[in-house]
């Protein structure tokens, strides 16, 4: 009887750890705070019975708990917004470089880590919203990042602060185009135009250029698709209405182009289940789950972006510049807008 017990516990042992290198799930920390991710994950798990377990949090948060954690992190993938902040974690060596023909081959390089340390999920550009009634077609449409430091926009603009990421990458992406100094002449005068002092996120500035507090705001492209949605209650849906968008252009290369994106950490325990996962994601199926519902613009070429952002032009020059160029420059932007006087 002893012997016996003593058998089947062994067994038992032997049957959890199986469970235990076995498991068929991928552990996800992820920034990314759509409620309608979840549904993509379900049908993740339906599809190819790998659990996907969820830690959402703040970006830098999550970026910290991946470094406080280290080699005993659990987590398989990173997912947040902004290139600059993938760079950060690939700079010291956190992710791996991911081996999926099916990745590369649906993600053009300049969106990818130098090494394919990480791979964009989803596009989205930085663009100017303008109040029609104030700047005419004519004036607005060969309006580029450039030219908004002429001062002939003396008190228009208005922008959030230079801590946001965003504002970050824009800078860094003229560095990478034009050279610390001549980005430089361009922010004092860019500052120099600033309406207020930058204060809240990028809806409040399409939300200033509604109100008549400004000409022209400085914002991501999908804030306008999640607001006209009426996602955001009806008083931002009527704001949206009342503002145009342009794309503008830098160094005339295109209009600035960043990315959602995700990278599988060099010690995750489930990698094989966490390619599976990101090629999911760049699946057609999956991007057309994403983009309606964040309206952000789909990597995959076959899919279409929503219509509520293709209304405001479907064929839109994009900026080709590698967005890894975002994280390379990201010390040296930080500095220089703090130099000139970028709150
Ligand atoms: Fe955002």
């Amino acid at each position: 009887m002893k012997n016996l017990l003593k058998t089947m516990s062994f067994v038992l042992i032997g049957i959890l750890a199986a469970e235990s290198i076995f498991a068929n799930e991928v552990n996800l920390y992820t920034s990314r705070h759509y409620d309608t991710d979840d549904a993509l994950y379900e049908d993740f798990t339906n599809e190819t019975g790998i659990k996907v377990n969820i830690i959402s949090g703040k970006g830098k948060a999550l970026m910290q708990r991946i470094r406080s954690e280290g080699r005993n992190s659990l987590a398989d993938i990173f997912i947040t917004v902004d290139a600059a902040n993938l760079w950060k974690l690939q700079k010291d060596n956190f992710f791996q470089s991911i081996s999926s023909n099916k990745i590369q081959k649906s993600v053009p390089a300049n969106l990818r880590g130098p090494n394919n340390e990480w791979v964009a999920l989803a596009k989205r550009s930085r663009v100017i919203f303008y109040d029609s009634k104030k700047i005419s077609k004519k004036q607005i449409r060969k309006l580029s990042y450039e030219d908004l430091a002429d001062p002939k926009w003396k008190g228009k603009i208005v922008i959030r602060s230079s801590n946001n990421i965003y504002n970050q990458s824009l800078v860094a992406s003229l560095i990478a185009n034009h050279g610390v100094e001549e980005t430089e002449k361009w922010a004092k005068g860019f500052v120099a135009n600033f309406a207020r002092k930058p204060q809240g996120n990028d809806r409040a500035q399409i939300i200033a250029i509604a109100n008549g507090e400004a000409e022209i705001a400085i914002a991501n492209s999908y804030y306008i698709g999640l607001m006209l949605s009426g996602k955001k209650g009806l008083e931002q849906k009527k704001a949206a209405q009342k503002v145009s968008l342009h794309f503008p252009s830098q160094a005339g290369r295109g209009t600035h182009i960043n990315i959602s994106g995700a990278g599988i950490l060099k010690n995750a325990p489930n990698s094989l289940n966490a390619t599976k996962l990101l090629e999911f994601l760049l699946s057609n199926k999956a991007q057309k789950h994403i983009i309606n519902n964040t309206y952000e613009y789909p990597v995959v070429p076959v899919v279409r972006p929503n219509e509520i952002m293709s209304q405001f032009g479907k064929n839109f020059k994009e900026d080709q510049t590698s967005v890894s160029e975002y994280g390379k420059f990201n010390p040296e932007a930080v500095r220089l807008m703090d130099r000139v006087g970028w709150k």
